[in-house]
């Protein structure tokens, strides 16, 4: 069954394998079976923003870095976004609304700011607030391990999934380096004003490399004490909580809200880096004028 799914999502080469054929890829490796998937790949994620960038400039692109748009409103089916320099936002709260710098009236507007989206569309007056779906939040850590002379695996190695994540997996970058991660923290008492202003908490606690020894001993049960350093954290935006089914990625346009002109672009968490130029190009054939 797995097999049939994959192909039909375009996904060649997976089999299974016998733990003997993973030990002689992976000496490391502790498992009773596994996927292989020879296809699997890593990106240079900076590189590939630049690239997009640098592609979007020679097309005659404009960029507005370090400005927020604060909200839009609806004028004769047109949404005019209101835009505010970001370094006014420092000190604001929910009690206070801003005046915008400049009011923009776009053909298409395309909202795909990551963890805010859902609380920039309640900022769309005139957007109808039954199709913001609810937004979840969970913070994911990476450890690194201290010595990285000689990195344990050269495969990127994925766990049974849990709850909200893929498990505490091996990443290998492009320099070889391997790291553990993400975990999953929900978040809890996130208010619109802070997740607009994206306000969370990116430090990762020492302490939390207790949960990551025993995660990753499972399939790595030679991980010595005291070897793993705190890497970095992100925040997920979810759209289904602790123990809810999963909810695919959610591409809004008129037929959903009514409005022309606009996208909405919710629960775009992993994969949504590998998916960004699928997600792009299926906007640009359902949207494009
Ligand atoms: C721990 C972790 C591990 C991950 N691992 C993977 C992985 O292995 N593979 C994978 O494919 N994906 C992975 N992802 C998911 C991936 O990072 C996201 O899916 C992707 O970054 C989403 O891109 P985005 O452009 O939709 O949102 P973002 O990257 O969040 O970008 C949103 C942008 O909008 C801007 N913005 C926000 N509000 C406003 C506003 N009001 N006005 C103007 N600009 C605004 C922000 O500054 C930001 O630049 C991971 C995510 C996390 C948290």
């Amino acid at each position: 069954m797995t097999f049939l799914i994959n192909k039909l999502n375009g996904v060649d080469g997976l089999r299974m394998i016998e733990s003997s054929e993973a030990k002689i890829m992976e000496p490391e490796l502790q498992c009773v079976k596994a996927l292989l998937s020879p296809v699997s790949g890593i990106v240079d994620t900076h590189s590939l923003m630049q690239s997009l960038v640098g592609e979007a400039e020679s097309h005659r692109t404009t960029f507005s870095f370090n400005t927020t748009v604060i909200g839009a409103h609806l004028e004769r089916n047109n949404l005019c976004l209101h835009v505010s320099d970001t370094k006014r936002l420092e000190n604001l709260n929910g009690r206070f609304l801003l005046h915008p710098d400049l009011v923009l009236i776009p053909e298409l507007v395309v909202n795909c700011t990551g963890l805010s989206a859902p609380a920039l569309a309640k900022r769309f007056d005139g957007l109808h607030s039954g199709v913001i779906p609810p937004a979840y939040y969970a913070r994911g850590c990476y450890f690194t391990l201290s010595s990285t002379r000689n990195p344990p695996f050269s495969h990127l190695i994925y766990p049974i999934p849990e709850d909200g994540g893929l498990g505490v997996h091996v990443t290998v970058d492009l320099d070889g380096q391997v790291k553990f991660g993400p975990d999953v923290e929900w978040i809890k008492g996130i208010d619109d004003i802070s997740s607009f202003l994206n306000r969370f908490e990116y430090s990762v606690c020492p302490d939390r490399a207790k949960r990551f020894y025993p995660e990753i001993r499972k399939y790595y049960p030679n991980l010595t004490d005291g070897s793993l350093e705190p890497g970095y954290a992100g925040i997920r935006p979810k759209l289904a909580g602790p123990q809810q089914s999963p909810v695919d990625f959610v591409i809004q346009g008129e037929d959903a809200h009514g409005i022309p002109g606009l996208i909405n672009l919710f629960g775009i968490e992993s994969p949504g880096l590998t998916s960004c130029l699928a997600i792009a190009e299926h906007i640009a054939a359902r949207f494009s004028r």
